[in-house]
């Protein structure tokens, strides 16, 4: 069922070549002894537990689905899954970017970035259990009791137990203000929690030992909205002080939901029926505490979204090169054949180049973002973490909305290359659609994910971030403007700069009269957002490339030749889509309730 190899050359392209990040990494006390033979190192493990382990569960978890035992209250994830955890937590993989002083290995978010871009594309819904465990495990690092981490982190650093994140309750989604779950406070400083949580994933399972849900309830007197939400921890079995599992809390799955894709994922109804749950941080204070797991989640959905468009166009390539149809409208490629291989045809190579570019523009921008975070959380110099976290909140709805919208326009067209074997369950290219599809709907809808980014990361914040960021690339068009082999590249990026600049204070003007604005143009803004940086990386790698085009390795002939591609033939879409932004809220607005 398909195939999967670690685009191992590109990762050591990007983090060795695009983001020298041996180099960087040595300015973080930290991290200043991992060497790219480390990085490699892990990189090769890694591909190996991916591809060899996780990849063959893909199609047959997919197929499989969990079972819910109603009567036990259990749920069982597909055959396999388990078994592969075990691996998982037995080789020491959860714990690779966890702080020792936990069991952590201590090794930097940028290869851990590289591994989950495997890990999802080889399989998406097994990755999503330990996924979320790491944003839970960030979240109490950074907001938990001394107590709470002694208990809890080991855990969840070596993997012994997983983490959910239990926000949505059946009328409550992107509004989470109007949440309703309670929890009353006991004598013993433990609170009693009740209530109704829908579509938690890996909410019930059977692959850990225990599971960590990280709960937001209202307490008594709670202000209305979302400044009344508190944030609980509510394991699954209590736990005693040596770590060992005890009583079962009354936290159950009532049913697993029926869903279009991530089959292997357990997607479920959780009933509180007065679970014994702990605050975390301060009451109504819990929206600030679990943002650190929603950015740790937005940025993970964005490498699912990477894995699955690396995944899809790799098999779609070598159906490409395998199926003959028809002859080449230029003549014949392979006279030794009844038809020329699919591969000649024109459009089959744009749909193919599509994906390859999506994948290795989102491949930078991930990896650069991830050693932006390291960089946070290490550098000796106060200015440069705060400059770095700057950055990242500025990329994060960037990386989840860009990526995710285009994973699902990059596996659909590699399922188009199939024609209609990519229709058919057998090949496995609907998986990757049907799992694309809901990385841009959670973790924050791609509108919601367009407004964080024009609303309060740009206008609220007058534009200062993105200043920032475009000064970046101001300084690389001034370097290298008059490179004559580099025009192809910089003049396409000098010019959207200009224009995103423009748009945005012409956004910034309208929404003085009509928030509205706003709104009606976040969506398109995003996109043209995601391509000024997807220009920058691509102008970067071109650069690369055309330094080392002679040095007798081809890849360098291909990156430049995608780079090519992406601005011949994808960032020409932010011409229509500034007109999209530019066309102002009453063409959404003007028409009547009634009339539609
Ligand atoms: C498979 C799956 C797994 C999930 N896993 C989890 C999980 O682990 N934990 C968890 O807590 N939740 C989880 N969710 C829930 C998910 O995060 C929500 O579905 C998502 O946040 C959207 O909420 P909603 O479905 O209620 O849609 P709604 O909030 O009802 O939104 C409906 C539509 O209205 C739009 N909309 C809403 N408000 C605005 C606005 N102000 N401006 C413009 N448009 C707006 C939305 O973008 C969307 O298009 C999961 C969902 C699914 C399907």
């Amino acid at each position: 069922m398909g195939q999967y190899v670690a685009p191992i050359r590109d990762m050591h392209f990007v983090l060795h070549e695009l983001l020298k990040v041996e180099e960087q990494l040595k300015e973080l006390p930290a991290h200043a002894e991992t060497d790219a033979d480390i990085i490699n190192a892990v990189l090769e493990e890694g591909a190996k537990f991916t591809s060899e382990v996780l990849f063959p569960l893909n199609h047959s978890g997919d197929r499989e689905g969990c079972h819910h035992d109603a009567e036990a209250k259990t749920v069982t994830t597909p055959k396999g899954f388990k078994e592969a955890y075990k691996q998982y937590v037995e080789g020491g993989w959860a714990a690779l970017a966890c702080d020792p002083e936990f069991g952590g290995q201590g090794l930097p978010v940028v290869l851990n970035n590289s591994f989950y871009e495997m890990l999802n594309s080889s399989n998406q819904a097994w990755t999503m259990y330990p996924g979320l465990s790491h944003g839970a495990y960030e979240c109490l690092k950074e907001h938990g009791t001394d107590e709470q981490k002694r208990l809890y982190l080991p855990k969840l650093v070596s993997g012994e137990w997983t983490g959910t994140m239990c926000l949505t309750e059946p009328h409550c989604g992107t509004d989470l203000g109007l949440l309703r779950t309670k929890a009353i406070p006991n004598e013993d400083g433990s609170w009693t929690i009740t209530g109704n949580k829908i579509f938690i994933s890996a909410g019930e399972h059977d692959m850990s030992e225990n599971i960590l849900h990280l709960v937001l309830a209202r307490v008594p007197d709670a202000p209305e909205g979302s400044k009344g939400i508190s944030l609980f921890l509510v394991p699954k079995f209590l736990p005693n002080q040596d770590g060992t599992v005890g009583e079962r809390n009354p936290i159950f799955c009532g049913a697993i939901e029926e869903k279009m894709g991530i089959h292997g994922n357990s997607t479920c109804q959780m009933n509180l029926d007065g679970a014994k749950g702990w605050i975390i941080g301060q009451p109504n204070k819990g929206l600030n505490a679990m943002f650190v797991f929603m950015n740790a989640a937005r940025l993970g959905v964005g490498m699912q979204s990477l894995g699955l468009t690396e995944v899809a166009y790799q098999n779609a390539l070598v159906y490409a090169k395998d199926r003959l149809q028809m002859r080449s409208l230029s003549g014949v490629k392979a006279p030794d054949k009844p038809a020329d291989p699919i591969i000649v045809h024109p459009d089959v190579r744009r749909m193919l180049l599509t994906a390859k570019a999506f994948a290795e523009g989102a491949r930078a921008l991930t990896s650069y973002v991830a050693l932006q975070i390291d960089r946070e959380l290490n550098h000796p110099d106060e200015d440069v973490r705060k400059e770095c976290a700057d950055e990242v909140a500025l990329l994060t709805p960037i990386v989840k909305a860009f990526i995710t919208d285009n994973g699902w326009i990059a596996t659909s067209e590699a399922m188009q290359v199939y024609g209609g074997h990519g229709y058919i369950a057998e090949w496995g290219m609907e998986q990757f659609v049907r799992d694309a599809r809901i990385n841009m709907i959670y973790e924050g809808t791609n509108t919601v994910q367009s407004l964080d980014l024009l609303g309060r990361k740009i206008l609220m914040d007058n534009g200062s971030k993105l200043r920032k960021f475009g000064e970046k690339i101001r300084a690389f068009v001034e370097e290298h403007g008059t490179d004559e082999a580099m025009s192809e590249f910089v003049t396409p990026l000098g010019d959207l700069g200009e224009k995103v600049t423009k748009l945005t204070m012409e956004i910034g003007m309208k929404a003085f009269q009509n928030q509205d604005e706003v709104g009606a143009a976040a969506v398109p803004y995003l996109r043209v957002a995601g391509h000024l940086v997807f220009s920058y990386f691509f102008a970067q790698m071109a650069k690369i490339a055309l330094e080392k085009k002679d040095s007798g390795d081809r890849f360098y002939e291909a990156k430049l030749q995608t780079a090519r591609f992406y601005f011949a033939r994808l960032y020409p879409e932010t011409a229509m889509l500034i007109r999209q932004a530019r066309s102002g809220a009453a063409n959404l607005m003007a028409l009547d309730v009634d009339l539609f």
